[in-house]
């Protein structure tokens, strides 16, 4: 390293000009730009137009020279949303002319134009998208690279991680502590099996600074970024593929207050484009964090030999931070997380764990457990793990998930198991006792609710969060009765059965209890209204349902309608609706189990696509991301009338592990970016499922909010007849193919979407390509 470094050109600003115009003939004015080997300057000529002119340190080979030049017209003509320069040709047809400065030294000289945009380092905050793109890109070249070879990249470099045993020898100029952070890193370093990752010519440097951005919305809004090229090509070489991603993450990370989350968002996106094996994942930072190592190392040798070279220092403060700051996580953090961004399986080992057959687990639950208990498909799955948006059955099969919105954040979230298992440790008891989770935790939920809904419930299921909900509105109105949709289903208890048609009407249901009153489900689809005041008409039959009541406690309504097939709410529907039972004395509860958390896309709450404040708000599923957890929150009024002198009490309510998870999940929600992500991806895969319905008649109607999302199957888009049984078969072919859906509604015709929120486009379009071949195949 040390004499390349030494050995950068010294140009000065004339020479530059005079190069340009001897070499190039073109007349410009020239600024430095920094470099570390070699010397590069900015040149503008007399109509604006600019360029880089770079002059090669006397070390590097004319070969390698050329290499990059290839390097670059093999990008430039691959499958890569990047700008890459122009190399532009001498004034003798020369790619690399050579130059003479003053001294009498010859240069090898490149000009190349230049490229807009800004560096990744100097646009702030480094949100999802931003990152992702960064993934996307990256993998997207390297991909395309898999297919480049030269030989001047295959080469000893110092800042090739393979070599990063070169930073050994400056290890005595740091001082103690940071020389034994330093050589706990690279312990890591050294344990890694090269010969398990793949090969290949990779860029190696896409740090913060090589890494350009442009704003992709309009100029009026607050500019969303997307990587749109990597510069410098002087540190190109042949080694592990994956180096590419570490190189770029360990810069990626410098400064941010979560490196691990920001990092796991850039793979996330990388393994998508380009999938990274589970060896690369797991030797991943071992790889960034020796790349640090190699940074402050070499800048603490630059230090002392080329104070005055800035650029060489430029990430050196951050880099020490950042390994403070790594150093003090648990050690096997990273690796989860970055599982996790990739949907693998937590471990490597569980597959070869014995267990019984399927046949034999069939055999036993059929003995041991109540014949009641449904399960899924003609030949029953047997999973044995999840990540992300898969699920993984014994035999290492991985399926999309696109049913389970109670895994909300994604399967397993290591985040979410981390604050479980800590918590866990540590204490959980009841709420008899003080306790900081349970008061933060209800903060926070009331913080995302709309005033006055500031009194919260903590408990264990949906089931019971209706329940409550049910005692609170009777207790508050002392009244009994209660509307509900048709088809509705609130939760397993006995009296939560009785305000349930999808139960009480279905096998083995007892009917309607005279205390329920049932009103249509605002379906535009195939219900009884349809045009654009459906919203209006449906919303009567609740105002008429309330006048006939005598005694009206509550009116329960999901904010979007999930086992009564995926309605969403007409526009205006629950706010005449509320108002018609407010009137007479009634409460408003929104049945937010199914849709709140951010799914909704748009909004926090469905309910709020309604322009409506509900009196109670019932929580589950998704809100513990697998965790039993529940809640109701309600008006402190409500609260009030509801303290008459009964205790409240719920063993497990509110418990110290529950309310460090229910925190987790909002942190991921938020830290993730997760409800943005919910409206983006939800609104592309609506819009592809609805091209898909101009090709397949059987699809009648796709409908949805965010990831919330029903594909109704009819035989005849003009009857309407459902297609019920072709909409199971499609769920088994599905299945078959590695996806998993469910169907839902009164005549099990409506395709049911309501995936994991961190379900992605390629996610949505894989599902769309699939589906595609099974209705070609024909049903
Ligand atoms: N409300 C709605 C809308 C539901 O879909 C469900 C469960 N499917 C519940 C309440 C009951 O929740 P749990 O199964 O957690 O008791």
């Amino acid at each position: 390293m040390s004499s390349t470094v030494q050995t950068a050109p010294r140009l000065s600003r004339e020479e530059a000009v005079r190069i340009a115009a001897e070499l190039y003939g073109i007349e410009v004015s020239a600024a430095p730009l920094p470099s570390e080997r070699d010397q590069n300057f900015l040149l503008r000529d007399s109509q604006g137009e600019q360029f880089v002119l770079k002059i090669a340190n006397p070390q590097e080979s004319l070969e390698f020279l050329e290499m990059q030049n290839c390097m670059i017209r093999f990008l430039s003509g691959a499958p890569v949303e990047m700008s890459f320069p122009r190399i532009i040709i001498s004034k003798s047809q020369k790619d690399i002319p050579a130059f003479e400065s003053s001294g009498g030294q010859p240069h090898y000289v490149r000009l190349l134009s230049w490229i807009d945009g800004v560096c990744l380092a100097s646009v702030q905050p480094h949100n999802r998208k931003l990152l992702r793109s960064l993934g996307r890109a990256l993998a997207q070249m390297d991909a395309a690279l898999a297919g480049f070879e030269h030989p001047a990249a295959h080469r000893s470099f110092y800042w090739d991680i393979r070599r990063a045993s070169v930073a050994r020898e400056y290890l005595p100029l740091l001082p103690d502590s940071k020389r034994n952070l330093v050589e706990r890193f690279l312990a890591g370093w050294v344990a890694i099996d090269w010969s398990r990752l793949r090969s290949s010519i990779i860029h190696n440097d896409a740090n913060d600074y090589n890494v350009l951005v442009s704003p992709i919305n309009a100029p009026d809004q607050s500019p969303d970024w997307r990587v749109t090229a990597i510069l410098d090509y002087g540190d190109v070489v042949h080694t592990a593929t994956v180096c590419e991603l570490a190189v770029a993450l360990a810069y990626v990370m410098l400064d941010k207050p979560d490196p691990i989350n920001a990092a796991a968002q850039v793979v996330s996106a990388y393994h998508e484009v380009y999938p990274l094996t589970e060896d690369e994942v797991d030797s991943l930072y071992a790889l960034l964090t020796a790349r640090l190592c190699c940074s402050v190392c070499y800048a603490a040798y630059q230090a002392r030999e080329i104070p005055a070279n800035d650029y060489l220092m430029i990430s050196n403060e951050p880099a020490w931070a950042l390994l403070e700051k790594l150093s003090a996580m648990p050690q096997e953090w990273p690796r989860k997380m970055f599982r996790f961004a990739c949907g693998m399986p937590p471990s490597k080992d569980v597959f070869t764990r014995a267990r019984p057959t399927r046949e034999r687990l069939l055999d036993s639950r059929r003995e041991l457990a109540g014949p009641s208990l449904s399960i899924s498909y003609q030949s029953p799955l047997h999973i044995v793990c999840g990540s992300r948006q898969y699920l993984y059955d014994a035999d290492g099969r991985r399926y999309l998930d696109c049913v389970n919105n109670v895994a909300h954040v994604g399967h397993s979230h290591p985040r979410v198991v981390r604050a479980a298992a800590e918590q866990m440790e540590l204490l959980n008891t009841n709420t008899r006792y003080l306790n900081e989770l349970m008061v933060e935790y209800a903060r926070r939920l009331t913080a995302a609710l709309p005033e006055p809904l500031r009194v919260v419930y903590l408990v264990c299921s949906g089931s019971e969060a209706n329940e409550l909900a049910l005692r609170l509105a009777r207790t508050h109105t002392g009244r009994e009765e209660v509307i509900v949709e048709d088809a509705a289903y609130h939760g397993n208890t006995t009296v939560l059965i009785e305000i349930s048609p999808y139960k009480f009407e279905g096998p083995g249901g007892r009917g309607r209890a005279s205390y329920v009153h049932k009103v249509p489900i605002p379906d535009v689809y195939r219900g009884v209204y349809r045009d654009s005041d459906a919203g209006l008409c449906y919303a009567r039959h609740v105002a008429d349902a309330a006048r006939v009541s005598r005694g009206l406690a509550a009116f329960f309504c999901e904010s979007a309608i999930s086992c009564g097939g995926q309605i969403i709410l007409p526009p205006g529907y629950l706010r005449e609706a509320y108002a018609s039972v407010r009137e007479v004395g009634g409460v408003c509860v929104a049945d937010e189990v199914q849709t709140g958390f951010g799914r909704a896309g748009q909004y926090f709450w469905a309910f709020e696509s309604q322009g409506v404040v509900p009196d109670i708000v019932t929580l589950g599923k998704p809100i513990g991301n697998g965790h039993p957890l529940g809640a109701v929150v309600t008006t402190p009024e409500i609260a009030k009338s509801f303290a008459n002198g009964m205790e409240y009490f719920n063993t497990f309510g509110g418990n110290p592990v529950s309310c460090a998870v229910g925190l987790a999940v909002l942190d991921v929600i938020r830290d993730e970016e997760l409800q943005e992500n919910a409206r983006d991806v939800g609104q592309y895969f609506m819009d592809a499922l609805r091209k898909l319905g101009e090709k397949h008649r059987l699809i009648g109607d796709v409908r949805g909010l965010g990831l919330f999302i029903g594909v109704e199957l009819v035989r005849d888009r003009q009857t309407l007849e459902p297609a019920g049984t072709e909409a199971s078969a499609i769920i088994e072919r599905m299945k078959s193919r590695g996806v998993l859906l469910s169907t839902d509604g009164p005549f099990h015709n409506v395709l049911k979407i309501k995936p994991p929120i961190v379900f992605s486009k390629a996610d949505a379009d894989l599902v769309v390509s699939e589906l595609d071949a099974v209705f070609a195949e024909g049903i």
